[in-house]
């Protein structure tokens, strides 16, 4: 019997690079899944309709990267939403990733402390979120469970935070690398436009037990707490060492596919791609929504919505104005 795999074509990489996709990929000698996502497009729309400062801006084209990345790999219809909460100049990031390609991202920032920071040269991405806690809400839609996930956020960037998450939930051995950039087009009077991606790979190897990884610190256990120290299966040793070799350009330059930089990294091992999924920019508020949304809040703080009698509310993600009357809004 010829081995399956013999059945599978080969070729070379793709040369040309598709924007905003989520391109999955596995390498079976190593054990190792993931997934490169590229943001073209989608991710200007987003930050270029929002009109941050650019280290907002930022911050929140990491975090549409690592919601797409995490997003989409939902197995159902649903969304994954990747909130930040923190105690920086950047209070709030929201990523909402909707099934099968639809995403939207706001960011809450305090102008002042932004300036500020700007002013002093400190926006690297710890300094932007300060302390506080990521969380990761998986919603099935209907009455089915919602789960979410929090890890703290304590002065590190997003990918650290990813990282701790999926130490402590997932258990599965993870690294995601984001980046984000402008890229300056002649011939459209010099716009920039924003560009991101990032790759995320992980370990699962059949064997459950090759997956172990190093306890995490024992925190305040008893002195003389013996902690395990697991050695790391060679087979994730090497991949972390060669995802720890992708530079933030090759993670957005539109002239290296990501089937290149996959070409790049794995070519020795062999790596197999899966047919890229679209993505686009797109909210998902609606009238209907603005409108139960209302129907939610108590009398009293629906009356005090009225102003030159009407209500009108303005979607966060996508700035979109909804207007209704007193009576359409369900005041008395
Ligand atoms: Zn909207």
């Amino acid at each position: 019997m010829p081995s399956p795999d013999l059945a599978i074509p080969t070729r070379a990489p793709a040369e040309v690079s598709a924007d905003d996709t989520v391109l999955p990929f596995e390498v079976p000698a190593l054990d190792l899944r993931g997934r490169v996502v590229r943001l073209g497009p989608a991710v200007d729309a987003i930050l270029e309709s929002h009109d941050y400062p650019q280290p907002v801006a930022k911050l929140l084209g990491e975090a549409i990267v690592l919601g797409v990345l995490l997003g989409s790999a939902l197995k159902f219809e649903g969304r994954f939403i990747l909130q930040t909460q923190t105690d920086g100049p950047v209070r709030m990031l929201v990523v909402d990733f909707m099934t099968p390609d639809k995403v939207r991202a706001c960011a809450r920032f305090d102008k002042n402390r932004v300036a500020a920071a700007i002013a002093a040269g400190t926006t690297d991405a710890g300094m932007m979120l300060g302390r506080g806690h990521l969380a990761m809400t998986i919603d099935q839609g209907g009455d089915m469970n919602r789960y979410q996930g929090l890890v703290a956020l304590e002065g590190g960037n997003l990918e650290d935070a990813a990282h701790e998450y999926f130490l402590r939930s997932e258990q599965i051995p993870t690294r995601v690398r984001l980046a984000v950039g402008e890229e300056i087009r002649s011939g459209e009077g010099g716009r920039q436009h924003w560009r991101a991606g990032g790759i995320l790979l992980q370990f699962l190897p059949k064997a459950p037990e090759r997956a172990k990884q190093a306890d995490l610190h024992p925190g305040d256990a008893p002195e003389g707490t013996v902690t395990h120290s697991v050695p790391e299966d060679d087979a994730w040793v090497e991949g972390q060492s060669l995802i720890s070799t992708v530079e933030d350009v090759e993670l957005i330059d539109p002239d290296l596919s990501g089937e290149r930089l996959l070409y790049r990294l794995f070519h020795e091992r062999g790596v197999r791609v899966f047919p890229p999924l679209p993505l686009r920019a797109q909210c998902s508020c609606s009238r209907e929504a603005v409108s139960s949304m209302l129907a939610s809040f108590a009398p009293n703080d629906r009356a005090e919505m009225v102003k030159d009698g009407k209500v009108v509310v303005t979607c966060e993600f996508c700035s979109s104005v909804y207007a209704f009357t007193p009576q359409e809004a369900g005041v008395e």
